[in-house]
């Protein structure tokens, strides 16, 4: 008998009937003689609908009341999926994040998981029954708070039952056939791939693409967990999510053959900060980016300009999630006599957009493509960073999508058909 764990997206149980449809699902895989195990999101925009009403009544929510609020969600959908079942004539029982046994450490919003203690979720399989577990959320013993795992969490949720109950699939239902070369909602001849590697999704993931969680992903490299993502919406065979054996080798030691791209991501969730006019002296940088680090920040791209000559003053910028921005300005405002600069800039009409594969390694002249791309379609670059496998430039943002079709197309990465949308709003 096999074990499998099934993680269904908010899009995926959005109403009555589509909780119907994945029950019907999750009791097919159980008549098929496994046993099953569920991790589920919150209906539809749920989450997002709380995360509004919470800043209608307050600016900034205390995090222990929005952690409340938020998993609340999940608590509704776990509910009415086992109740679903139980009317298909199955025996399915649901845990809330603490009952499943999901420890955190205490940071609400972005809490990470320290050990997963499934004890009841595993009596409930010796039952006979199916576990429904509410994604997203946990527990931490030292505050005896509940917590979640930051947006996307019930990915990690999922991944991190395969691992704690050894199971032999983590199977991601979402509202997309599987993983695509971009985002089908910006590039309708976006292509699915049929593998990619758990590092190219790791960069994919760090790039915007939220259709796997990047802390999802991280867990399921680090713990040996292949993923397997698909559509709830029909039988399609998906993309699956491996950790090669060694380079150019699927998880069995099989070769496979890796293309040069495997993706392009997008992202609008980013802010450019730029301090101007900063004395160009040693220790100006380790300045500002020890505020940075202290407002909690997480910078992502960082350019500092060669100074000009006359003034001997340089300009900084670097990239930053939006949410954290007006933190940020304030603390290096507080800072500026100090620093010494001269005045801050705040831009958040940027895109970012990555091109990522594991094959520019070892091929040249991708960078030098990717340019002659933009500038082809008339986009300017305003910044640049590279990793070992992944190429990103900031734009301005209302060209972001030009920018990545121009780019898809460009890399030879378009399909025949059109990708479809099977539901969700894209929030
Ligand atoms: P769920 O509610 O199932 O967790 P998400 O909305 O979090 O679903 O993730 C699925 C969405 O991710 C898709 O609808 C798609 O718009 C988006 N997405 C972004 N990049 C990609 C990609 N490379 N491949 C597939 N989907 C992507
Ligand atoms: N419901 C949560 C969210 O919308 C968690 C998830 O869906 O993965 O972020
Ligand atoms: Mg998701």
């Amino acid at each position: 008998m096999s074990l499998i764990v099934q993680k269904f997206g908010g899009s995926s149980v959005a109403d009555a009937e589509s909780i119907k449809r994945v029950a019907k699902r999750i009791v097919a895989t159980k008549k098929a003689g496994n046993d099953v195990v569920v991790a589920v999101s919150a209906m539809g925009d749920t989450t997002d609908d709380l995360l509004d009403l919470a800043h209608e009544v307050a600016p900034i929510p205390a995090p222990r009341e929005l952690d409340m609020l938020l998993t609340a969600g999940e608590r509704i959908s776990m509910a009415l999926l086992a109740m679903a079942i139980r009317n298909l004539g199955h025996d399915a029982r649901s845990f809330t994040g603490s009952q499943a046994g999901m420890l955190t450490d205490a940071r609400h919003g972005a809490a990470r998981i320290v050990d997963v203690t499934p004890g009841r979720v595993r009596e409930a399989l010796d039952d006979g029954a199916i576990a429904i577990v509410a994604g997203f959320q946990g527990f931490n013993r030292g505050t005896g708070d509940i917590t979640t795992l930051g947006r996307g969490g019930s990915d990690t949720t999922a991944v991190a039952l395969a691992a704690a109950l050894d199971a032999d699939v983590c199977e991601i239902y979402t509202d997309v056939d599987g993983i695509f070369t971009a985002d089908p909602r910006v590039v309708p001849k976006a292509r699915k791939l049929d593998r990619v590697t758990s590092e190219e999704m790791l960069e994919l993931a760090a790039s915007g693409a939220k259709v796997l969680y990047i802390r999802a992903v991280e867990y399921a490299r680090r713990h040996g967990v292949t993923l397997h993502v698909r559509s709830s919406f029909n039988n399609n065979a998906g993309t699956i999510v491996y950790n090669p054996s060694k380079p150019g080798h699927d998880e069995n030691g099989d070769p496979v053959e890796e293309p040069i791209i495997a993706g392009v991501a997008h992202d609008l969730s980013e802010a450019k900060i730029t301090v101007v006019g900063v004395p160009d002296v040693p220790g100006k940088a380790a300045q500002i980016f020890n505020i940075v680090a202290r407002s909690g920040a997480n910078i992502d791209m960082i350019v500092q300009n060669v100074s000009a000559a006359a003034t001997g003053l340089t300009d900084i910028s670097f990239t930053l999630p939006k949410a954290d921005a007006q933190g940020v300005l304030t603390a290096l405002t507080v800072e500026r006599d100090a620093i010494g600069y001269q005045a801050l800039q705040h831009d958040d009409q940027i895109g970012k957009l990555s091109l990522v594969g594991a094959g520019m390694r070892t091929n040249a002249g991708v960078s030098a493509q990717l340019f002659t791309a933009l500038y082809d379609a008339g986009i300017n670059i305003e910044m640049i960073s590279t990793s070992e496998i992944r190429i990103s430039v900031v734009t301005r943002a209302d060209m972001l999508n030009d920018a990545v079709r121009a780019v898809h197309r460009a890399f030879g990465l378009d399909g025949e058909s059109e990708a479809v949308v099977y539901a969700g709003t894209g929030r």
